[in-house]
Formats: C-alpha cells, structure tokens, sequence
C-alpha cells in the first residue's frame, strides 16, 4: 500500500509542489492548510490530492487532525512540516505577537506534527521527516530576527531529533531553500527583490519545484543513510 505522507502548508506555493511531487512518486498525499479554503479547494479539484484544514501551531488541533488522517487513511509514515509565515520587522519595532506567531507556526507546527506521528513510526520502524528551514536561518536577516531564529530552530531540532530516530528507521532531514517565487517571497517589495536575485548566483529565483525535489529525494524508501542532514537549495546564494 502506497505510504501517507502530510504535509502541513501542502496547499499553496513550497508544499503545493511538495505534496504533487510527493503524489508523483507514488505517496498518498494529505495537504494540510490554515484558512485559505478557496486556495485549498482548488487544489484539490486540481490534484486530487486530499487536503485537510487545521492550524498546525494548535497542539490540539494537529492532535484531532493526525487522528482523523490516520483512521481514514492509515498510519503517517511521511511528515514534510513546511508550513511556515512571516511577520517581519526590525527588533525594535517587532511586537511579541509578531514573535510568537512566528515561532508558533514556523517552529511549533514542526514539534506537534512531529510529536504526533513520531511513536508510530517507532512501532513500525519506519519514518521520512522533512523539516523546510531557510538560508535566513543559516545566515539570518535584516528585519527577521523572529523568522531567522524559528529556522535556526528547526535546524537544531532535525540534528536532535535524527538522533532519536536513527535506530528506529526514521530519518530526520531539514531542506533550506533560498528565495523562492512564491507568495511569501512576492510580498518582499520590487527594489528589494532585485538586490536580492543580484546576489543569487544562479541568477535568478527558485521554483517550488526545485524545493521538492529534494523532499522526494529525501524522503525515499532508500534514503535511510542520510539523516540530520540539511540540503541548501538555493541557487548558491549560500554556500554552508
Ligand atoms: P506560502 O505563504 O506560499 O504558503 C504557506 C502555506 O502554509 C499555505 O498553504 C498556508 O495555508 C500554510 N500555513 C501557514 N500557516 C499555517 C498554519 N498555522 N497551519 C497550517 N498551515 C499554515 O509559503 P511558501 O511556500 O513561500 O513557504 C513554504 C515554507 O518554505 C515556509 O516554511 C517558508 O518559511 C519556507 N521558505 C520559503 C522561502 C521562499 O522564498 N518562499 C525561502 C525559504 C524558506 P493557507 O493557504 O491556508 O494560508
């Protein structure tokens, strides 16, 4: 039976590719999603692909969700946690709601998706976790100190937590892409955008496409050697 994997923002941008490039290798895909119904409903009706909503910073909304994907669809051997928001401004101007929605969703989602599905995994000696950092989180950011240290975050917690799961058949792996065409990435003004692409090797943007690649890679059957590992996509804008 084809392995479920979830992947939390799976509706839009990044984790769209992600979750049709993970259907196109076969997985039974579940996108999850925060709000955007019209978005998500669309996909849907466009992939096939199933998608669920539930706030993945909420323990026990990801709680209710994990059990109702699980009885419909079987036990979740694939955690891509991709969802991730910014809310950026200088420290100074930076309001503690900024701060902990930042955290919540970009690094909290990662720990209750994660918490959730990983004694599963235990039990059946298999488990793919995919955990999407960023090069701000290598490199930090002007005006992201909240963004660049969730990143860094899941940076750590991939290295910690491929630990856990080495002799349990799951491997843990984070994937830092650069800066990628997407929603996210469009909000950055014009001006800034171009300095930005100057500084890219590659010379241009990522695609999403280019992101799950690497997910699908790293998240095969046969990738059970590579654990707590990053893979920098970028463009070569960061070379770690
Ligand atoms: P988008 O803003 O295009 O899409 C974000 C997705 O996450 C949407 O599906 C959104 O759902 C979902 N989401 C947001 N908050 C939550 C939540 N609390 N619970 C569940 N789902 C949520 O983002 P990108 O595709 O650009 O980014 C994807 C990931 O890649 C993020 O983690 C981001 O930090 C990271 N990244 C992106 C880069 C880029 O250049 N774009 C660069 C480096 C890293 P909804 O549609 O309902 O809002």
């Amino acid at each position: 039976m084809a392995r479920v994997a979830l992947v939390s923002g799976g509706t839009r941008g990044i984790g769209a590719a992600i979750s049709q490039a993970l259907k196109a290798a076969g997985r039974t895909v579940v996108a999850n999603y925060a709000a955007n119904d019209k978005v998500a409903e669309a996909f849907a009706a466009k992939t096939g692909i199933a998608v669920e909503r539930f706030d993945a910073a909420d323990y026990a909304e990801c709680e209710k969700a994990i059990a109702q994907i699980t009885r419909t669809m079987g036990p979740i051997d694939i955690v891509v946690n991709n969802a991730g928001i910014t809310r950026d401004s200088t420290l100074m101007r930076m309001s503690r709601e900024m701060w902990d929605a930042v955290i919540d969703t970009n690094l909290g989602s990662c720990f209750n998706l994660c918490k959730l599905t990983f004694e599963g995994m235990r039990e059946r000696k298999f488990g793919r976790i995919v955990n999407i950092g960023s090069i701000n989180g290598q490199a930090g950011q002007y005006g992201q100190v909240n963004y660049a240290a969730a990143k860094s975050g899941i940076h750590g917690f991939t290295k910690a937590l491929a630990q856990e799961g080495a002799r349990y058949g799951i491997t843990v792996n984070a994937v830092a892409p650069g800066y990628v065409d997407t929603d996210m990435v469009r909000a950055v003004p014009e001006d800034v955008l171009q300095k930005i692409i100057a500084r890219i090797p590659v010379g241009r943007l990522g695609h999403a496409e280019d992101i799950a690649r690497g997910v699908v890679f790293l998240t095969a059957d046969e990738a059970d050697f590579i654990t707590g590992s990053t893979l920098s996509i970028n463009g070569g804008q960061h070379m770690y």
